[in-house]
């Protein structure tokens, strides 16, 4: 079966235990990509109702089949793990090359175990790993560690790291790769913090094969022709990304705004893809091979922000301008905490200032205030360690029917 190593690698952390075991033909053909395959080893024997910070959860890595391939725009690997924000079953997605190398590893998962006594990297290489020491590391941003781990490790290493505030346990901290990429969703950072996990690094060289690549060259050619149509048919999205779609939303009242108060924010211009687009000279990004390339740079090599982002720390935190959000979204990258669960707890807080739930000033479209409360969430500092728990706790925490 091509497409798969049928391998994968199995590291205890408290134990120092690294081995590799064989992936049953019949496990790939059931369970198919990443989130599949990702799912069964970690549901697998798993006993019932851990602590997502116990030594006991898992942090399976897993890839899919066209990784480590010459198909095109198939960054994406998966992380799997209990959520420490929703206590069920967590799977968050990163694009880039992360995925791509640790695949050339030789490996289709990894599954890490256990807690390591004190703050530790794992490097990965062809058929190999090595638990490392990252004590120097704890207390970095995920860009100071990313560049010392490349440092040690060769420049070609890709690495997911934690920031301050995954070693802090926020329950919506991420990983982040690549200094802008992340698997944002609920809360693996805190589990990698929870295990004295800093960073992964890989650094994979193996071929993978293919059942036809001929057929691959074809279909890519196919695809980088689509696109090209796009360009020629001046389709937003290939000129924008995903910040065209704040337009959309406003327009399809959608767009959360105000803690979810309105679906339209009369300020949305300030926002909008075209109004970013037209302003700077944007360096187009692509996450990994990709015609696409809906990622973007603009000035100073910060980072374009995506649709979610926008959103979520723009319009729902009443801000009218793109560029408070853009110095928040390099904050929350270097912190390592998800823009969309941050961006949702702030405006919480922001209403709750509104309705006088809460005696501290915070006010909506404060850009001060906002890139304050996302130092403090990422430090546990001030009211920023309530706001670390999330929403939902918050609520509860707060009462006075703030909850509705
Ligand atoms: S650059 Fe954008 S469109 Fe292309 S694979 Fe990456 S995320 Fe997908």
């Amino acid at each position: 079966m091509k497409g798969y190593w049928k391998k994968l690698l199995k590291i205890n952390l408290t134990h120092k235990k690294i081995e590799t075991e064989k992936i049953p033909k019949e496990v790939i053909t059931k369970y198919l990509g990443a989130k599949g395959i990702g799912a069964y080893y970690f549901m697998k024997d798993l006993p019932q109702g851990i602590d997502p910070f116990s030594p006991e959860n898992r942090i399976i890595l897993a890839t899919g089949p066209f990784q480590g391939t010459d198909i095109l725009s198939t960054g994406r690997f998966a992380t799997i793990t209990k959520s420490p924000l929703t206590g069920i079953f967590l799977d968050t997605y990163c694009g880039g090359m992360f995925g791509h190398s640790l695949k050339r590893c030789g490996f289709d998962l990894v599954i890490i175990e256990g807690r390591a006594e004190k703050p530790v990297y794992i490097s990965i290489t062809n058929e190999m790993a090595q638990i490392k020491d990252a004590t120097n590391l704890w207390g970095k941003t995920t860009a100071e560690a990313e560049k010392y781990i490349k440092s040690q490790e060769g420049k070609e290493t890709k690495v997911v790291s934690i920031g301050i505030a995954g070693e802090n346990r926020v329950l919506f901290s991420c990983l982040i790769s690549e200094k802008r990429r992340a698997s944002g969703r609920g809360g693996a950072g805190a589990v990698f913090g929870s295990k004295n996990l800093k960073a992964i690094a890989v650094n994979g060289t193996m071929n993978i094969s293919v059942h036809d690549p001929q057929k691959i060259k074809e279909l890519n050619q196919k695809a980088t022709q689509a696109v090209k149509q796009m360009h020629k048919n001046k389709v937003p999205f290939y000129f924008y990304g995903t910040s065209w779609a704040i337009e959309y939303a406003h327009k399809t009242d959608r767009l959360p705004t105000l803690n979810f108060k309105k679906g339209e924010w009369e300020h949305y211009k300030g926002l909008n893809g075209d109004t970013i687009y037209r302003e700077n000279k944007i360096i187009q990004n692509p996450c990994c091979p990709c015609p696409i390339a809906c990622g973007g740079i603009i000035s100073e090599g910060k980072d374009r922000p995506e649709y979610e982002t926008l959103a979520m720390l723009g319009a729902n935190c009443g801000l009218k301008n793109y560029q408070a959000v853009v110095e928040a979204n390099e904050l929350c990258n270097l912190y390592g905490l998800d823009t969309i669960s941050t961006g949702n707890v702030i405006a919480f807080v922001m209403e709750c200032a509104e309705k006088g739930i809460i005696k501290e000033e915070i006010k909506f479209g404060d850009e001060k205030t906002l890139l304050s409360l996302i130092e403090e969430i990422a430090l546990g500092k001030g009211i920023g360690a309530q706001l670390g728990l999330g929403t939902k706790r918050l609520s509860k925490i707060w009462g006075n029917d703030c909850s509705s």
